[in-house]
């Protein structure tokens, strides 16, 4: 449609999703991202000296089926969803430190939502039924949750203001909540919190169904995309880093580096899809976009660790995903039933905590001791491989003020998780910014255009 150049910036889900709906829509548009690798904090990651059918990842990710605009954009790049991830109806098994299951949780599949989980509440073990039915009456009421929330206060302290007992919080609600927001339960943003509740729990069942990808995520996620957007005439360039912008007049001057070569070029719009902890790098200097930086300095972040551990191939846990409680591992996957790495699991360590002070060794050690103890039957782990993303999320603290995608200047705009304001750090709000401020900018275009409709 228009040969006006537009420059994403940040090879992320959010930077290849705008880049992927501006190409498909026939626009000029070229991506920059400064690692040879796109995919941004959704990646695999090489690891040398391991026997491995196929690479690891820089975390195990999850999807919901409530992730409407990921699903729909991966399709369109020619992933077929049904073979790359296995889809599991919500079921949740909390097991603690001793092996006993202290919570199990499953979606009643033939029954529409929320009846589907309203039963499964009904049924879950590891709850007294006073508990269930307090559970019951706050999912129900989670319909209305904008009357829920008249402040957006804690997580923790919203949940005892309807009466959420000691037991639902540890079992239930913590858990969730690292899960779905990667911050502590006493930080964490009860609006943020009942939104991603409410989308995933009402409406359609498949909306709860856990997506638990089977290949690595550069194959399903930064692949398909790269080459979608190329197959629609866009261009990607790898290894260059942005190194400022600068407005001039209508236009955007960007400058950018690949190795000790330097580079200018002009655009007539430009999307920063960069990470909430480095945007300010590219903003701060421009004088109408101080306040924005300023909001994105105040963000702080939290860690995840995955720790994968290579037992023998005969290895098989009950599922391929069980929660853990009372320990320093919080989520184990079976990799061996999810994407043929026989015998490989991969454990979860979401936000910040007592781990972080341990060595990668000593972190290993102890998850692989955890899992011993609760699952009895296992080896010795022949190898660990620890990830550790310090900055995998912005911290989604109650009442954090987060930037839109507009900014002070009508042709650079922000695609990023972080702007995404009804959603914590995921893939599927990264995926809507990018694709709200494609939008935008064929809005924008549009409207600047004599010719539209000839
Ligand atoms: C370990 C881990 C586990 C996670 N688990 C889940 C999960 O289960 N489910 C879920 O939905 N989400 C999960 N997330 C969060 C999810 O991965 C992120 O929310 C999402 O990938 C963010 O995408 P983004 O495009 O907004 O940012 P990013 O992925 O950070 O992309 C920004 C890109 O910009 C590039 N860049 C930065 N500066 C420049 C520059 N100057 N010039 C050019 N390029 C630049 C960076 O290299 C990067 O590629 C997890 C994250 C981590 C780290």
């Amino acid at each position: 449609m228009s040969t006006k150049p537009i420059a994403v910036i940040g090879g992320g889900c959010a930077g290849l999703s705008a880049a992927a709906t501006l190409a498909e829509r026939g626009h000029a548009v070229t991506l920059f991202e400064s690692s040879p690798q796109l995919g941004g904090r959704a990646r695999s990651v090489a690891i040398e000296n391991k026997d491995l059918s196929q690479a690891l990842d820089n975390g195990q990710h999850i999807m919901l089926g409530a992730y409407r605009e990921t699903l729909g954009l991966l399709e369109k790049a020619g992933v077929n969803v049904a073979q790359a991830f296995e889809r599991l109806p919500l079921s949740m098994h909390i097991k603690s430190g001793t092996g006993q299951t202290d919570f199990s949780l499953q979606s009643w599949t033939k029954l529409p939502a929320p009846f589907n989980l309203l039963m499964g509440f009904l049924c879950c073990k590891g709850l007294h039924l006073g508990e269930r039915y307090t559970a019951l009456r706050f999912m129900h009421r989670l319909q209305s949750s904008s009357e829920l929330i008249k402040e957006d206060i804690p997580l923790d302290i919203f949940l005892e203001q309807h009466r959420q007992s000691k037991r639902l919080m540890t079992l239930l609600w913590e858990p969730l909540c690292l899960a779905a927001l990667n911050t502590p339960i006493h930080r964490a943003s009860s609006r943020i919190f009942l939104n991603v509740l409410k989308d995933s729990f009402s409406s359609d069942k498949h909306n709860s169904d856990f997506l638990l990808p089977r290949l690595d995520l550069s194959q399903i996620i930064a692949q398909p995309l790269a080459h979608y957007i190329q197959a629609k005439g866009g261009t990607i360039q790898c290894s260059h880093r942005v190194r400022s912008i600068h407005a001039d007049n209508d236009e955007l001057r960007v400058e950018t580096s690949q190795g000790t070569s330097h580079f200018s070029h002009v655009f007539s719009h430009v999307v920063v899809a960069t990470s909430p902890a480095t945007v300010d790098q590219l903003i701060a200097d421009i004088p109408q976009l101080r306040h924005t930086a300023q909001q994105t300095q105040a963000f702080t972040f939290q860690p995840i660790y995955t720790i994968y551990l290579q037992y023998p191939a005969d290895t098989r846990l009950p599922s391929s995903m069980i929660g853990l409680t009372g320990t320093t591992a919080q989520w184990v996957f079976d990799r061996g039933r999810l994407c043929q790495q026989l015998g490989l699991l991969a454990v979860i360590i979401s936000a910040e905590g007592a781990h972080q002070q341990m060595s990668q060794a000593q972190l290993a050690l102890v998850v692989a001791q955890e899992l011993k103890q609760v699952f009895p039957q296992l080896a010795q782990p022949f190898w660990h491989q620890v990830i550790t993303e310090k900055r995998a999320t912005f911290s989604c603290n109650a009442g954090l003020s987060r930037p839109g995608n507009t900014t002070a200047l009508p042709n650079l705009y922000l695609a990023g998780d972080y702007t995404y304001e009804d959603y914590p750090a995921t893939i599927e709000g990264a995926v809507r910014s990018g694709i709200r401020c494609a939008d935008l900018i064929s809005d924008d275009i549009l409207k600047g255009c004599p010719y539209v409709g000839l």
